[in-house]
């Protein structure tokens, strides 16, 4: 495996968003690129998702943005010969109370203008849909989304490093990056634990990691790591691999089917977080399971599909996703450091919205970019005008909030 090398644009991080980065740019007609993982490919917090790619959204830019992602899945093996392994199986949201149904109606409407195909379900449709939900009385509205579905992150990350590759991408893993050189303003080189190189672009793609990596160019960014968790069961009847994407809001869960097992998880009311300024390039982002937060999960499926109740758990799943404290991604250029990028704050969407992500970013240096990605500049937090304390309190309210829709009375 080759060390890193000079090179016009590093990419640090090589999860799912630094390798969408890669392929995208070099895709685009960028050239002499390299990417450099501290680690080995996709061990991070990309190798612990879920893998859900859902469409409907109640923003018309996130829904776009996904769309876009999703586009890019389906066609991906033809492209470029490498499968992503998404699968097209559709998505059922549901609405527990005529609050969540007006939610509903306006992700119904989001989706009419964005082109995306939905439809409401009779309990009937829905029952033939999903034959697992065996308690669906309390279900007021069921919003089926066809072209949903869901992927397997390291399918996808072995997928875009590979196109990458042979667009000329060279990829350096186990090379951390503990420095970046800065002179007269721009960026010149890159230091890591297995050798230095110049460069004139840096674009940080390094997750919860992202604040550390640019306190190395003295930058302060609140990209803010916060719990996510969820659980694979024992094999359970009647769930198989092909069932569509569950997303029950109101009680903040959300399954599907894992071959024949059932793997769900969810946004609880209080999340953990992790203070960014403790977080250093070199830090191990641990994560245990917690019971009480996984038993919750269950217990919330369990009222709609009582099988579950009874299946044991045979793997958990965890990692610490990046929030930003409007919840918008932190995407582009910085005006301060000539040369540096981000491709951060993924808000727990970086697997779905991984190449809406890095089209984005690609756009954001293209010269003319959009309203919508000038939106998601690094900029927005430079100079520093926010406390720490605040960020890191409204990045986490993202995630306890990730799904808009009022708790049921
Ligand atoms: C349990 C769970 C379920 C999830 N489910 C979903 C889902 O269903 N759909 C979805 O879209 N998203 C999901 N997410 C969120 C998704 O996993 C993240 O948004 C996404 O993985 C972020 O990708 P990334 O590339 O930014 O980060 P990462 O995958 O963490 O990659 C960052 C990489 O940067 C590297 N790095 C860090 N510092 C350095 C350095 N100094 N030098 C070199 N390399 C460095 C790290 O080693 C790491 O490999 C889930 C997350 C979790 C934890």
């Amino acid at each position: 495996m080759p060390g890193p090398r000079d090179a016009e644009i590093t990419i640090i991080g090589g999860g799912a968003v630094g390798a969408a980065v890669a392929y995208f740019l070099a895709r685009n007609g960028w050239r002499d690129i390299q990417l450099l993982e501290g680690r080995g490919l996709c061990e991070a917090t990309s190798s612990q998702a879920a893998g859900f790619v859902g469409q409907a959204r109640p923003t018309v830019e996130r829904a776009r943005l996904t769309m876009a992602a999703a586009d890019v899945f389906r066609r991906f093996e033809a492209d470029t010969g490498y499968p992503t392994d998404f699968r097209e199986c559709g998505a059922v949201r549901l609405a527990l109370s005529d609050a969540s149904v007006r939610e509903l109606r306006q992700i119904a409407e989001t989706a009419e203008s964005t082109g995306l195909p939905v439809e409401f379900l009779t309990d009937a449709r829905l029952r033939g849909i999903f034959p697992v939900l065996e308690r669906t009385e309390g279900v007021k509205a069921a919003l089926w989304s066809p072209t949903d579905g869901y992927l397997q992150p390291n399918s996808l990350v072995t997928a875009y490093v590979s196109a990458a590759r042979d667009l000329g991408v060279t990829v350096a893993t186990h090379a951390a990056v503990t420095g970046i050189g800065v002179r007269g303003g721009a960026i010149e080189s890159v230091s890591t634990d297995a050798g230095s190189c110049r460069t004139d672009r840096v674009i940080i793609a390094a997750g919860p990691w992202s604040a550390a990596v640019a306190r190395l160019v003295g930058l302060e960014l609140p990209i803010v790591p916060v719990l996510h968790e969820y659980f694979v069961t024992e094999p359970v009847q009647g769930w198989h691999a092909g069932l569509p994407c569950l997303r029950i809001p109101e009680v903040q869960v959300y399954a599907r089917g894992e071959s024949d097992r059932v793997l769900c998880g969810g946004f609880e009311n209080r999340g953990t977080s992790i203070d960014p300024r403790e977080v250093l390039v070199t830090s191990r982002l641990a994560a245990r399971p917690d019971w009480d937060v996984l038993g919750g999960f269950a217990a919330s499926l369990s009222a709609f599909a009582p099988a579950v109740a009874a299946a044991g758990v045979a793997a958990t799943f965890q990692g610490w996703p990046a929030f930003s404290p409007d919840g918008r991604f932190i995407v582009g250029p910085v005006s301060a450091i000539g040369g540096l990028a981000f491709a951060a704050a993924c808000n727990a969407h970086g697997v779905s919205g991984s190449a809406g992500l890095a089209i984005s970013l690609v756009e954001s240096l293209s010269g003319d970019p959009s309203g919508y990605v000038r939106s998601l500049s690094p900029d927005r937090f430079i100079p520093r005008t926010w406390s720490w304390e605040d960020a890191r309190r409204d990045a986490q309210a993202v995630y306890e909030n990730y799904y808009p829709m009022p708790v049921a009375s």
